[in-house]
């Protein structure tokens, strides 16, 4: 298919960025029209700190994302841990599950993001816990008729987490409706800074499509920030504004013209959410202009 006829990737910030509180919003539900007038076409919802949402703010979150063209999803908290030993935490790492996914109905959104969990001392059982209790989670999520919204296990930033991008691609072959979101800036800071550039975001890419297959690799779930890292992996998320933090979008745009992908690219750039995301945006724009093969050749 040609450029013309090419799905669009989305780009958009996770969460309300400064700038929208500083022009005097205080509503999500006005996210919509603001990231429209920006030019931005995604964003994902917070529920970081617990699916506290109303139905009728999530309804007409939906309603405002519908009009103005703002695909949603929602990130779900971060208490989630599917490899729990204890039954109870895992309990309410279901209910914190299925509450996401009841809001993201309510909202119209696609995808609900979480990280795996802790691994404790046998990362293998871990791994194992998880995919059991995420099978309950489904079986529940089914039943309740929430399934038609994406559980999405992400790749996380700290060694010491559930969420390499094998353990995240496990989780996804369970069947159901289970896509990885793939965050670029933690896998690079889960490297130590290795994985970066074009050879190893297509690695990225390659095991996923290898996993999933090609539909679920064009509409990938993607986060994309720069991120300080230490030892152990991620320390914080920052922003481009900062000299000398990678991950590099560049690469990742070349791969997206090249490869034909219409992903959804949800930044997470402290405070400059929205701005980063309108970075990452303009770059893959400036390679789609130049066009496979003509990127190098680009100023
Ligand atoms: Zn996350």
């Amino acid at each position: 298919m040609g450029v013309g006829g090419m799905a669009e990737p989305r780009f958009g910030p996770a969460g309300n960025p400064d700038s929208f509180y500083r022009a005097g919003y205080k509503s999500s539900t006005d996210m919509p029209a603001w990231l429209r007038r920006l030019g931005l076409t995604a964003y994902e919802y917070q529920c970081v700190r617990g699916v506290h949402i109303k139905e009728d703010t999530a309804r007409r979150l939906g309603e405002a994302a519908r009009e103005h063209g703002v695909a949603l999803s929602i990130h779900a908290p971060y208490y989630v841990n599917l490899a729990a030993t204890d039954r109870t935490l895992r309990e309410k790492t279901r209910g914190y599950l299925l509450d996401s996914l009841r809001a993201a109905v309510w909202m119209g959104a696609t995808t609900v993001v979480f990280h795996p969990g802790s691994p404790g001392e046998d990362r293998a059982a871990a791994l194992e816990r998880a995919a059991r209790t995420l099978r309950e989670v489904l079986d529940a999520a089914g039943e309740e008729g929430l399934d038609r919204v994406a559980l999405a296990p992400e790749t996380t930033g700290k060694v010491n987490q559930l969420g390499s991008l094998e353990e995240v691609l496990a989780l996804c072959s369970l069947g159901g409706n289970v896509v990885p979101a793939v965050d670029f800036g933690h896998l690079y800071a889960r490297s130590g800074g290795v994985l970066a550039g074009k050879e190893a975001f297509a690695e990225v890419l390659r095991a996923v499509e290898r996993h999933l297959g090609r539909a679920v690799l064009t509409h990938l779930h993607i986060h994309f920030s720069p991120v300080e890292f230490g030892r152990g992996g991620e320390k914080r998320h920052r922003t481009t504004l900062d000299p000398g933090l990678g991950p590099d979008f560049t690469p990742l745009a070349e791969l997206l013209v090249e490869w034909g992908l219409a992903p959804t690219v949800i930044c997470e750039s402290d405070g400059r959410q929205a701005e980063d995301a309108l970075v990452y945006r303009d770059i893959y724009r400036r390679m789609r202009e130049a066009g496979p093969g003509g990127v190098r050749g680009s100023p």
